[in-house]
């Protein structure tokens, strides 16, 4: 078969630890023998980061806003053990928040589903999506310690002070910011997003103890909804509910799933989590950062499996699950795709993903989804990572671009 031809580079941003190896061998095995790959790379592993003082973290955010389109694998946060253990002159910060708060926008993540995988709630009969604000909060927060007698105020820029607390024992403080902009473009792009699925958006926050802070979110995406949604949204059929956020936790256990379900950025971080294992595994769900400028960002929701890397580096052989990274790279192709008009890479992103999704379906699978793997006359095999993919790779040799 001739190889696939990009017509424009996608950012590809490389990351640590076990997905690292994943990485490469997908590449390998999965789509260089396919596409002839564009990509300008990224290497964000944390002994780059560390090297470039972090820099290569914000340069490959800015290559994104240039070229429209990335893919970004699973990455260390480090915190005091990691700064030890990789000898870091700081702790650098998160690479995806950093990543987020130079493209803003929402991280949607949907559950993959397939025919053998049950989700563990038996009521969801389609899957829930995950609309998680990429914006501020804690993830742009900024804290400090607070010793005994401190007394700690919030200074506004008209001057006047507001009384965070007096301190008579030693605690700690934190800051946190979001702007009505990031606010408004991440109830816009769910909103849009919810008319392009065709299902009911749900948000929640808690707006009843943040008087002012989570009352802005809810005020904004009502005022947006009115005037700009109303209408498209009636047409199509479809709600917009606002609730409490431990309503809506509440809720979603009870309800049927297939509807787009907003999330502030740290309710969208657990809960997304939360979904994954419950609809199969934290290796099954896709995860794309959408801009408000258009510009997408595709990644894996799990993290860099530190369990499993030091096993593969002791020489044993790991059944990592590959399938979360493998979408998201078709995620990015197939976009690369459809903003390029080139249909022979959109046809090939979506036949490596059905080829994913029938290796599992006849039996051949990671550990992790064997005990919950259940289909009439199919026995669930788990096998190594390594086994997995090139299981893939022969089923796509073979029956789909044949
Ligand atoms: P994790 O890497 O997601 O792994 C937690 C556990 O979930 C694993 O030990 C494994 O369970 C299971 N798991 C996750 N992905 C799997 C996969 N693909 N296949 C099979 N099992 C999988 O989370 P973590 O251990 O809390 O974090 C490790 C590092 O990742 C941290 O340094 C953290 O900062 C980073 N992180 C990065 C991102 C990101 O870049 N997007 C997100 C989260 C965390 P068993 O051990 O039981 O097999
Ligand atoms: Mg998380």
């Amino acid at each position: 078969m001739k190889k696939i031809r990009m017509k424009n580079k996608l950012v590809e941003i490389d990351g640590d630890e076990m997905t690292r190896i994943l990485w490469t061998n997908i590449k390998e095995i999965l789509i260089e023998p396919y596409v002839n790959l564009q990509s300008e790379y990224y290497d964000l592993g944390l002994e780059n980061r560390e090297h470039t003082k972090d820099q290569i973290t914000k340069d490959a955010a800015y290559a994104i806003k240039k070229l429209g389109v990335g893919v970004k694998c699973a990455t260390i946060t480090p915190n005091a053990q990691r700064v030890e253990e990789y000898n870091l002159s700081q702790m650098w910060k998160s690479p995806n928040g950093t990543i987020r708060a130079i493209l803003d926008g929402t991280v949607f993540r949907t559950p993959i589903t397939l025919d053998g995988i049950s989700p563990m709630v038996k009521c969801w009969d389609k899957p829930i999506t995950i609309a998680r604000h990429a914006y501020g909060d804690v993830y742009s927060g900024t804290e400090a310690i607070v010793p005994a007698g401190g007394r700690v105020e919030l200074l506004l820029p008209d001057g006047s002070k507001k009384l965070v607390h007096e301190f008579s024992e030693s605690g700690i403080v934190q800051a946190v910011h979001n702007t009505d902009a990031s606010i408004s473009s991440f109830a816009r792009s769910c909103f849009n997003y919810a008319l392009s699925v065709k299902q009911d958006l749900w948000f929640g926050s808690k707006d009843t103890i943040s008087k002012i802070y989570d009352h802005r979110f809810k005020d904004i995406f009502a005022s947006i909804f009115e005037s700009e949604f109303l209408r498209q949204f009636k047409m199509c059929g479809i709600n917009y509910y606002y609730m409490l956020i431990d309503d809506a936790v509440a809720r979603v256990m009870k309800s049927n799933g297939g509807f787009v379900w907003a999330c502030k950025n740290y309710d969208g971080d657990v809960m997304s989590d939360m979904l994954a294992s419950a609809f199969g595994s934290l290796a099954m769900m896709t995860s794309v950062l959408v801009s408000p400028d258009g510009q997408f960002e595709f990644e894996a929701a799990h993290g860099t499996v530190t369990r499993h890397y030091y096993k593969h580096i002791n020489g044993q052989s790991t059944s990592t699950n590959p399938v979360a990274t493998i979408f998201a790279w078709t995620g990015a192709l197939n976009k690369r795709g459809e903003l390029d008009h080139t249909v022979e890479l959109c046809y090939f992103a979506k036949a490596l993903e059905r080829a994913t999704l029938s290796v599992i379906e006849s039996g051949i699978m990671t550990n992790d989804l064997t005990s919950i793997f259940s289909k009439d006359n199919v026995t669930a095999r788990g096998v190594g990572t390594f086994e997995f993919l090139r299981a893939v790779a022969s089923e796509i040799d073979s029956h789909i671009l044949k």
